[in-house]
């Protein structure tokens, strides 16, 4: 997701410290202190510019939702949606994901969404994608038991390689979709990415996975 450069974009984020927690690692087992609830948390990777996130908080009041997104100029046009609607159940995190552990506590979050993940596409990338062993030993680490993994792309080579990491951690492929958009899901909350990708006729790919 390109964004221009926003010289202000820190200053915005700093000064809507309801819906932006600077410092997560200060959370780390209070999540639900924050949210002031003890309601389930899910959590979406590479949040983007947030339409997901704030759809579903809008679709399910009561689970409240944390979005991360390394890019603050990116992070903005999702905090600006929030604070346009100041819904009670989304916060964001501008970081990078690989330190999940020190802003969440173990059996802290019950789902993890991955909306359209950069697909690194060379070998030698391979670590840094989303679905990478690394990756799903730190979610295993910070969702509950039996905690969920979804994932939606418009790439087939990331879809695969995801589908056969989950499966060789030894997670449960609860669901496995090659169109996502040929069912009915009154559920799906469509993203910036899968609104360009299917308006062009991409199929949409969806796994659920369980640890
Ligand atoms: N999820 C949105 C959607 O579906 O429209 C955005 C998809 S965009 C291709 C991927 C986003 O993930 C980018 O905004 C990128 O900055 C963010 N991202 C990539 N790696 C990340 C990481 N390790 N931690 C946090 N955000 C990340």
């Amino acid at each position: 997701m390109r964004a221009r450069y926003k010289p202000w974009a820190l200053d915005f984020l700093k000064e809507n410290e309801k819906f932006v927690k600077l410092n997560p690692s200060d959370w780390k087992n209070k999540w639900q202190t924050a949210f002031e609830n003890d309601h389930p948390i899910h959590l979406e990777i590479g949040t983007g510019k947030g339409q997901f996130l704030m759809g579903m908080a809008k679709q399910f009041p009561n689970t409240n939702f944390i979005g991360i997104e390394v890019v603050e100029s990116i992070l903005v046009s999702a905090v600006q949606k929030a604070v346009e609607t100041t819904p009670e159940n989304v916060c964001f995190i501008n970081e990078d994901a690989k330190d999940l552990r020190t802003m969440f506590e173990d059996n802290e979050i019950d789902k993890i969404y991955l909306n359209f993940s950069d697909p690194w596409p060379k070998a030698r990338h391979a670590k840094r994608r989303l679905t990478h062993e690394t990756f799903l030993e730190q979610y295993k680490q910070v969702l509950k038991k039996n905690g969920e993994v979804v994932l939606k792309t418009d790439n087939r080579q990331l879809f695969d390689y995801s589908v056969e990491s989950f499966s060789q951690f030894g997670m449960k492929i609860e669901e496995v979709l090659l169109d996502l958009h040929e069912i009915e899901d009154p559920t799906n909350v469509m993203t910036e990415y899968e609104e360009k990708f299917s308006s062009k006729g991409q199929p949409i790919y969806r796994c659920r996975a369980q640890f």
